[in-house]
């Protein structure tokens, strides 16, 4: 604005309405406000013939832009792209047969102004919304790469503490079954035996418990359309929804084949139920289970009407030990996310404070799980 071309009729013209448009797509009326106030308050110092019309002119866009920002968001990169260099080019069409009123005729000059505006909208909105776009979609890629990074730390460091502390339980174990057998020991002693067998066996089930974090296991491995753990994990919890006047309202209508560790994809369900009816805990509700096929993709959506979260309690999720509950541990998520990591998904997260939480999983399908789908209907 502080370099503009000058008309002979007292007109501007500039560049302002490309940060303007940007900022009112991307961002909506709250944060184009003060864009707005800056824009008009500049446009008055400058003074000279057209302050009115501007002020009028941007008034109109802001108050229409914004109207599309919900739905412009919404949009794929691409075409986020496509639409805000389409209204910078309207916005300029439309500027330019406003100013044609105030030509007393039509002339050259008309035309070639016309032509660079129009063309210097459209390309330089075009460039800038290419770069913002690239920027978005690096953070997005440098996000999921830290992510993926702490979950295979976690995998391998919880598969190796794993495998190293099951050697000496096993050692002990044996050693005290023998020493159990001994004929020299007094009833008493059997007994600190027995108890010491029996805490062994627990450490050993937290062990393996952990090991769910490492990597699938073969006898584990299943090539299924998981509606057998999906109605395994559904009647586990059932009894535990009842517990907290939550109902369980379950779906299922998938017919696309992947192939899967049960005990995990069991694990990682019910931690999810379980957040969900904890999340629910208070007041009752209703925990959502579905199950389809979209996309060559398996999608399980599980909802919960609990107490929600805002964005930042969000981005928290799946941190290791990250918990808000007193006898929480902070774990369940991780599990969570490290299964569905494993089997190439991607998980999504809406969630509304007090309006509660939908967890969205898709697992993409390999083309041989399409295939002998098709065999399998076909017999
Ligand atoms: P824990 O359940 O032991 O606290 P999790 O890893 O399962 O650990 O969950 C971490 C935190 O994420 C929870 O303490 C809770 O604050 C939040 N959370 C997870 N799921 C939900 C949900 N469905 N609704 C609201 N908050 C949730
Ligand atoms: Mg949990």
């Amino acid at each position: 604005m502080a370099f503009p071309i000058k008309l002979e009729i007292g007109y501007i013209i500039d560049l302002r309405y490309i940060p303007f448009i940007i900022v009112a797509l991307y961002g909506g009326y709250k944060r184009v406000l003060a864009l707005y106030v800056i824009l008009n308050m500049y446009r008055f110092f400058i003074g000279g013939e057209g302050v009115y019309l501007s002020l009028f002119f941007s008034t109109i866009i802001f108050v229409l832009v914004p109207l599309l920002s919900h739905w412009f968001n919404r949009l794929g990169s691409r075409n986020r792209i496509i639409c805000a260099s389409l209204i910078s080019l309207s916005t300029m069409l439309f500027y330019f047969s406003a100013l044609s009123f105030y030509f007393q005729e039509l002339n050259r000059e008309f035309w070639t102004l016309a032509f660079y505006g129009l063309t210097t909208h459209l390309l330089l909105m075009a460039i800038i919304m290419l770069l913002i776009e690239q920027i978005i979609a690096n953070m997005k890629a440098r996000e999921k790469y830290l992510n993926s990074e702490r979950l295979n730390l976690v995998s391998e460091l919880s598969a190796s503490v794993s495998h190293e502390i099951r050697n000496p339980l096993t050692v002990t174990n044996g050693f005290l079954q023998l020493l159990n057998q001994s004929e020299t020991i007094t009833q008493e002693e059997k007994k600190y035996i027995e108890y010491s067998l029996q805490e062994l066996k627990r450490a050993e089930k937290i062990v393996s418990d952990f090991l769910a974090f490492a990597k699938p296991q073969s006898e584990n491995m299943l090539y299924s359309n998981l509606e057998a753990e999906m109605e395994y994990t559904k009647n586990v919890i059932i009894p535990y929804a009842n517990m907290h006047d939550v109902e369980v309202e379950y779906n299922f209508k998938n017919s696309l084949y992947k192939r899967y560790d049960k005990n995990q994809l069991q694990q990682c369900l019910i931690n999810l139920y379980k957040n969900g009816i904890e999340a629910m805990k208070e007041n009752g509700g209703t925990l959502y289970i579905d199950v389809y096929e979209a996309n060559k993709s398996i999608i399980i959506k599980i909802r919960d009407t609990g107490v929600g979260m805002d964005n930042e309690e969000i981005s928290r999720l799946g941190r290791p030990y990250y918990s808000t509950k007193t006898e929480g541990t902070g774990l369940g998520m991780l599990m969570v996310y490290s299964t569905v990591h494993k089997l190439k998904g991607t998980i999504e997260v809406e969630s509304e404070k007090r309006k509660g939480t939908t967890f969205s999983i898709t697992l993409p399908v390999s083309k041989s799980g399409q295939i002998s789908l098709n065999h399998s209907s076909r017999r």
